[in-house]
């Protein structure tokens, strides 16, 4: 597990800010959700938080380590992407241990960490298949199962249900909730889905134009909204 801390966070486009000084804690071993509807900067943040992106001022932290000058793969971060980013021609096995196979690891451990990771998502039965004869919500799994081999202390989720059908995303908002308690991290959820933000999260992140309009417990944001997009934007009845 580790905190996630932004300090001080900018970040431009050229001369465009996307997100102007930013503070935000984000706590050890929390499931917390960052909300805000499209366009509000949340991936950009993602990707400030992986290193995917270079901040334009300021410093993230990560287990009270300034990281901002470190390599993603060096940051004790996973992102797991939509389930459309799984290698087409490698089995789930070889998917599963992709990053791994970067890393120079090891054959036999990586196959060990492999095996253990398709426990966790109950995908060893599964191991030898493409992804072309997956299911959706099994894809979906083999895209965690990616971030998990890795065993992050954080891992980050970028509208990771976007894609499935409705009775599924209700199914993986469960199996995520489980792997949240089952493993030892932070997990950071970004989605534009207000319900989804109040029922997986214990901490919220509400943002709109770049700017953090409040975060808490879904309870305090629903019961003492800092302002009216807050009310209005996770449907609080002031
Ligand atoms: P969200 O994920 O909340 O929908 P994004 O973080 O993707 O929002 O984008 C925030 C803003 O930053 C948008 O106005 C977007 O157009 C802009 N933006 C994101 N990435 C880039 C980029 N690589 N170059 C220029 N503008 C970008
Ligand atoms: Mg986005």
């Amino acid at each position: 597990m580790a905190e996630v801390r932004l300090e001080r966070v900018e970040k431009s486009f050229g001369s465009v800010n996307v997100i102007p000084k930013l503070e935000l804690t984000i706590a050890d071993g929390s499931f917390t959700v960052l909300v805000g509807p499209s366009g509000c900067g949340k991936s950009t943040l993602l990707r400030l938080i992986a290193g995917l992106e270079d901040v334009s001022a300021g410093q993230v932290l990560i287990d009270g380590v300034d990281v901002t000058e470190r390599e993603p793969s060096d940051r004790s971060i996973a992102m797991v992407f939509q389930s459309y980013a799984l290698y087409p021609h490698m089995t789930v096995a070889q998917n599963i241990g992709f990053g791994l196979r970067l890393a120079r690891k090891p054959k036999k451990e990586i196959r060990a960490r492999v095996e253990e990771a398709a426990e966790i998502l109950q995908l060893e039965a599964l191991l030898d298949r493409k992804p072309r004869q997956l299911s959706g919500g099994q894809r979906q799994r083999v895209a965690i199962g990616r971030a998990i081999v890795r065993k992050p202390k954080v891992f980050l989720f970028d509208e990771p249900l976007s894609n499935l059908d409705a009775a599924l995303r209700t199914q993986m908002r469960v199996e995520l909730a489980e792997l949240h308690a089952k493993l030892d991290a932070t997990m950071i959820y970004v989605t534009h889905d207000q319900v989804e933000a109040m029922t997986m999260a214990d901490q919220i992140v509400i943002m709109n134009g770049g700017v953090i309009q409040q975060s808490g417990s879904p309870m305090t944001l629903y019961d003492r909204p800092a302002n009216p997009f807050v009310a209005g934007f996770i449907g609080s009845p002031r």
